[in-house]
Parts: structure tokens; sequence; C-alpha cells
């Protein structure tokens, strides 16, 4: 997309580009150490390790088209592993909702990237009616701890997590949303089993959770028993603007059309067949018309509050356009996509190009399936009431 940037806009650019260029990694270098110091580095430019926290919390501060900018550059650019769960998930809620002695004590691990967190949301049972959640905390007589006992399902990361951030349900009586509590569990104690899931791509990423009389102590709630319905809601819209993913698509299929450029057809190449011209060319409109609409929620977030009902506009268009890139790059690959490990012969981009689809088709359904997110369109955007036949 060309927006007209400023000459401050130009200049942070190329700020950025040297950032990322001076600060690659290099062939042979100590991935962790080299991970850790980008992440000092880019705090040291002013909070460019938190992009998306407000400068309350230490954040840049930048601008929406700053912001911008800098998911751009960093879409093309390598920069190292991050998860979403602590810092993008976790961290508006502690801002938000927790106390200034849990705000100290969980936010700097996550800024630093020391904790792992996985996010116990979903249950055998509880995926899109999410209020449904049936793992119970009781709270003990003299108020010191819960204990927690249920099963969690899709748990991404679990195998690898320091902590999960969990929705436990403290009271059964009433509306389903209003006994729902927000809790803070190690993973590393007894009573915790994670057991893999293997999914269609065929990795090891989600897992089942079992808790079975987990202790946990009262300090690790974060704000009032009962009332976590409301900061679960504001978690899933700072999801769902993440998994959007509009720059990864963009740099996706720049990529894609390169590679269609060395698919022989006749005395031309694909990309010269008007038939798969078109459906690239369908995938940059749609693209372009999803950027227009980060840019809204980024001036959202860059205030600090949460993206609102729109990220479910985002998280929607953004997975579909993901899904057709990954279905165009096995189109592109023909026969040799199909192939599960790498080939002799064939399109090397073609590599691992069926897993990829395969694993793409999850993206419609975590952080909110597309109907439910077709839902809370309707009501909460468009303000279209359910019809009472
Ligand atoms: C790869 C992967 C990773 C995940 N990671 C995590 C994680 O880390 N933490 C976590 O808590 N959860 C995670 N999830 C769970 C994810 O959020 C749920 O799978 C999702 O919310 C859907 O819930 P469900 O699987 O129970 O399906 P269901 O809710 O049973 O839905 C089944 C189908 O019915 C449709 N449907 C349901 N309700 C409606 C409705 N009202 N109107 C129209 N259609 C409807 C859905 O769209 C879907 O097609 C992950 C899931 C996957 C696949």
């Amino acid at each position: 997309m060309d927006i007209d940037l400023s000459s401050e806009d130009l200049a942070f650019r190329d700020e950025v580009k040297e950032f990322l260029d001076s600060n690659a990694y290099k062939n042979g270098e100590d991935y962790n150490a080299w991970r850790l110091n980008w992440f000092k580095l880019a705090r040291e430019k002013g909070g460019w390790d938190v992009p998306k926290w407000p400068v309350t919390f230490g954040g840049p501060g930048w601008t929406p088209t700053q912001h911008y900018i800098w998911e751009q550059q960093t879409a093309a650019a390598q920069i190292p592993w991050d998860l979403p769960f602590g810092l993008s998930m976790l961290a508006p809620v502690l801002m938000n909702y927790a106390s200034k002695e849990q705000q100290d004590r969980f936010l700097p691990d996550i800024r630093e990237r020391k904790v792992n967190w996985c996010q116990g949301y979903s249950e055998p049972g509880a995926g899109s009616d999410l209020a449904n959640l049936k793992t119970k905390a009781v709270l003990a007589d003299d108020g010191s701890h819960y204990t927690v006992t249920g099963t969690k399902i899709w748990t991404t990361l679990a195998h690898i997590a320091d902590w999960m951030f969990c929705l436990v349900r403290t009271n059964d009586s009433g509306k389903k949303q209003t006994g729902i509590t927000f809790l803070l569990i190690p993973m590393k104690q007894d009573g915790i089993e994670v057991k893999p899931i293997i999914t269609l791509g065929g990795a090891h990423s989600v897992n089942m959770v079992y808790l079975n009389e987990v202790k946990v102590p009262v300090e690790n709630r974060i704000g009032e028993q009962d009332k976590a319905w409301t900061y679960a809601k504001g978690l899933l819209q700072h999801e769902r603007t993440g998994l959007a993913g509009i720059s990864r698509s963009i740099v996706a299929l720049e990529k894609l059309k390169k590679q269609a450029m060395t698919v022989k057809r006749g005395n031309a190449t694909l990309m010269d067949d008007p038939a798969f011209r078109a459906k690239v060319a369908e995938l940059e409109v749609d693209l372009l018309a999803v950027e227009f609409t980060e840019l809204r929620s980024l001036a959202a977030a860059a205030g600090g509050s949460d993206p609102g009902p729109e990220s479910s506009i985002l998280k929607l268009k953004g997975t579909e356009i993901q899904q057709r890139v990954q279905k165009l790059t096995v189109e592109a690959g023909g026969i040799y996509s199909a192939a599960w490990g790498a080939l002799p012969v064939g399109h090397k981009f073609a590599k691992g190009g069926m897993s990829g689809y395969l694993a793409s088709r999850a993206y419609t359904i975590y952080g909110g399936a597309s109907e439910v997110q077709k839902d809370v369109i309707a009501k909460n955007v468009l303000g279209i009431k359910k019809s009472s036949s």
C-alpha cells in the first residue's frame, strides 16, 4: 500500500531499516544470545522491544503510521522468534486489571522474554461457547489459595510453557459469564499433566492440559473473583488483531509471485497464466482493503485501549488471506507440493507446501472460528439484532 509518508516517517523508516540490517542474525552466531541481545538493543532504542505497549509501561508511543512502518519492515526482515501469549495477550490484561504488585511481578519477565506463557481458555465443550467452561476453582476457607481441577484443550505450546493464564469457574449460579475468574498458574507443579495433540500438518504445537487439584495462591488471581469475562474478552481482541498477519501475507504474496515466475508454462511462466494472475490480483485487492482496516486498529492499540470488535474483521479476513496464499503456493508447486519432505526434483519452494497448507486450516478456527467472528461483526460492528423467530 502506498500511503504518503511525511519526511519524519521516511526518516523513521530508514532508522528501522538500519536497525534491522545492522542487527541481523549472522551465520554461526549463538541464536539464543543473539535473540536476547536483539531485544535488549531494541529496548535501548526507546521501547522498540514492546512496540504495542503504552508509553506508561515502556512502549515507544508510536503513531499508527510508525506502527505500520514497523510491521512492514519487520515482516520482511529476519527478527528473533517471539511468542504472543505473554507479550501481546496477557500483558494488556495485566496493565488494565492487575494490581501494581502483580504488574511489577510479571511484566518485567514478559518484557525480557524470560518466561513462556500459554493460554488456558478452551476446554472440551467450551470453544466457541467459551463461557461454558467447567474447570473448577474452589477458594480455600482461609482465602489463601484456589484448588483447580479440570481439562484444557488445544493449549498451544503448553509443553514449553512456564506459566498458563487460565479461565476457571468459581461460581455456577446465574449467567454463565458471571462466574469466571482469571488465574495465573505455574506449569511446573504437581497435579498438571500435559499431553501432546498432533495436528493435520504433522506438528506438535497443541496439547491437552489436565489439572488435578492444582493449588494456586490467591495472589495469582487477576482482578475480582467471578468478574473475568470482561478481561477475557479484551484479551481475545488483542489476540485476534495479532492473528491477522497482514504484513506477513504481503511478504508471502510477493515471494509467491517470484516463485510463480520460475514455474514454466509452455514458453511462458505460471505468472503469465491469466487464471493464476487473476487469483493473485484478487488477493492483492483484498489485502489492500484489510491493510487499511489494520491501520485503524493500530491507532486504537497505540492508545493502550483494547482494539474493539473490529479486531474480528481483521481476524476473519486476515486468516482467510493467509490460507489463500498457502493454497496458491501449493498450486504453484504442483505435484511437488504434495511431498512431505525435501525432494531431489521439482521446485525447491514447494518443499513443505502441503504440511503448511494443512496447518493453515487451523487459522480460521483458533482465536475464535470464522463463523463466530461473523457473529461478532454482525452484532457489535454492524449493530444487527438477532431475529426472535
Ligand atoms: C491449532 C489450534 C491452536 C489453538 N490454541 C489455543 C490455545 O493456545 N489456547 C486456547 O485456549 N485455545 C486454543 N485453540 C482453541 C480454539 O480457540 C477453538 O478451537 C475455537 O475457539 C473453536 O472451538 P471448538 O474447537 O470447541 O469448536 P466448536 O466451538 O465446537 O465449533 C465447531 C464448529 O461450529 C461452528 N460454530 C460454533 N458456534 C457457532 C455459532 N454460534 N454460529 C455459527 N457457527 C458456530 C464453529 O465455527 C465451528 O466451525 C486452538 C485451536 C487450534 C485448532
